[in-house]
């Protein structure tokens, strides 16, 4: 105990970090490991019971952090909650935009529905979120945004043109936004995915994972450990000098 009080890295202290979709899977682990990092960090999730229990996890290991139930897919609904973190914190350095879903289907029948919902949530949500908050850390010069994409963003994958759209646009993003605010010191990098366990993978069922790990050079799905510590670096002083990029974290999917 004492040992890992000594040793802990406490390098973002005094630090907000909002973190979307953190109510499970990837999210919930950002949000866990930023937070052990001293970040004070603001859950968001689609349903209050699912940010608010991650929340209620992350107090629970001695941290901070509070919940908001904020449907990422509706742009007013991100301005207004923007503007009530700031309110109450005053500032946010930190932004990960992580929320995402899938709805998967051949082109011939995906409805228009769910061409739309898919890119709201994993796509226009970006938009709303760092152009919300962006402006205090333009002010103190120093900021960090990562958006969590995906290998299917940069290879592509049937049935799934909706997802590959919204996680490809995130890349555009990404790399506009950090020429952006470059000369403010802040840093806009994105995070590839590949098959990683969560609830969103479970639901792939067993056959399609035994098939999805034989593509996979490693051999296995990642964990979310494995994506959290990625995105946590990002996060870090020592990750200044990097920005306007994207990082693949596949087992060798993308070489
Ligand atoms: P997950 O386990 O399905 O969790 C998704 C999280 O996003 C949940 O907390 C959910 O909220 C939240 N969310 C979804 N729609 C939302 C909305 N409209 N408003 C607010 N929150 C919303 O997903 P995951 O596997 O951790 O994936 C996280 C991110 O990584 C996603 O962007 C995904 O596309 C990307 N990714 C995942 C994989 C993978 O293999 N898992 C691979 C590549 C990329 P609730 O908890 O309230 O439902």
């Amino acid at each position: 105990m004492l040992i890992n009080i000594i040793m802990s890295d406490k390098t973002l202290e005094n630090k907000v970090a909002v973190v979307t979709g953190a109510g499970r899977g990837i999210g919930k682990e950002i949000a866990k490991q930023l937070a052990s990092k001293g970040a004070k960090v603001i859950c968001v999730s689609r349903s209050e019971n699912s940010c608010g229990a991650a929340a209620e996890e992350i107090r629970a290991e001695g941290f901070q952090a509070e919940a908001m139930a904020v449907d990422v897919a509706d742009g007013q609904a991100v301005n207004a909650a923007c503007e009530k973190i700031l309110e109450a914190h005053g500032t946010v350095d930190i932004l990960i935009n992580n929320a995402g879903i899938t709805k998967d289907g051949l082109i011939l029948r995906m409805s228009d529905d769910d061409w739309y919902n898919v890119l709201n949530t994993n796509l226009s949500s970006c938009f709303h979120w760092c152009k919300g908050l962006l402006r205090p850390m333009t002010k103190k010069r120093w900021g960090r945004i990562v958006n969590i994409s995906s290998v299917v963003g940069k290879i592509g994958n049937p049935g799934q043109v909706n997802y590959g759209a919204a996680k490809a646009g995130m890349l555009g993003l990404t790399k506009c936004l950090a020429r952006e605010v470059a000369s403010r010191n802040i840093t806009v990098n994105a995070v590839l995915p590949g098959f990683t366990t969560t609830d969103m993978t479970d639901a792939l069922g067993e056959e399609i994972i035994k098939e999805a790990t034989k593509m996979v050079p490693l051999k296995r799905f990642g964990t979310v450990n494995e994506v959290a510590g990625l995105v946590s670096y990002l996060c870090s002083e020592e990750a200044g000098y990097m920005t306007g990029k994207d990082f693949s974290i596949d087992g060798g999917m993308v070489m």
